[in-house]
């Protein structure tokens, strides 16, 4: 399996050049092309497996494909990660792939100033990566800050966002989203509670375990 025959555009693919990423990973190949088409997705995947650019490449994507319409500033994307050092991780591998796009990202995670990250949510970056309690920390106090133009929201390690005790924070971010969004879903586990969350934040998942 290639890039070059997904149909991605030439920013991606020139990143793609830079990157080194010469063919997709096998988490790449199965959720690539269900993530263009805009499909809900369960995926059962580890750090390593490259599942970081297998949500981030259609999500770019799909930003680019929307920029034409778009009319006003908005926050399009919501990456939902366990830590601190996973967010910071994912927010580099986003930046570095939509190098040659306007994409805008944040990073929405403890340890930063909440005054400073709330002036960054006025100017409605693209995509936030966030861990989230602090993400539930703006939903509840920035009273300019919403949710309602998301488009895509990707929930990464879900089973460790479970298991460190995020299941209330979740739902009520969940709840904070659009009906009709785009989500992802990835987790190294398939317990109850993540079956649960596919249950309560998916719609008709396409199950990809690779
Ligand atoms: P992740 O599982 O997303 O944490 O990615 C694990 C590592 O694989 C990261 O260091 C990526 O830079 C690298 N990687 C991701 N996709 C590819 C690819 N298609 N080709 C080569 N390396 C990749």
């Amino acid at each position: 399996s290639s890039f070059l025959t997904m149909n991605l555009s030439r920013p991606i693919l020139k990143a793609l050049t830079s990157l080194g990423f010469n063919k997709p990973t096998p988490i790449q190949a199965a959720t690539i092309p269900v993530g263009l088409l805009g499909k809900d997705v369960v995926g059962n995947a580890v750090t390593g497996s490259g599942k970081t650019a297998a949500f981030i490449i259609p999500m770019i994507e799909r930003l680019l494909y929307r920029e034409r319409g778009k009319k006003a500033a908005a926050t399009r994307c919501l990456i939902l990660v366990p830590t601190r050092e996973l967010a910071v991780q994912c927010y580099d591998v986003g930046k570095k792939l939509a190098t040659h796009t306007d994409i805008q990202f944040c990073l929405i995670v403890g340890g930063l100033s909440l005054k400073a990250q709330e002036v960054a949510l006025r100017a409605r970056p693209d995509v936030l990566i966030a861990t989230p309690g602090r993400l539930i920390d703006h939903l509840r106090n920035s009273p300019s800050f919403a949710l309602d133009a998301l488009d895509i929201l990707v929930l990464d390690e879900a089973d460790r966002m479970l298991s460190d005790g995020f299941a209330d924070e979740l739902s009520e971010i969940i709840k904070s989203c659009p009906p009709s969004r785009q989500t992802m879903l990835f987790s190294a586990t398939m317990t109850d509670s993540v079956d649960e969350l596919v249950k309560m934040s998916l719609n008709k998942p396409v199950r990809l375990f690779v």
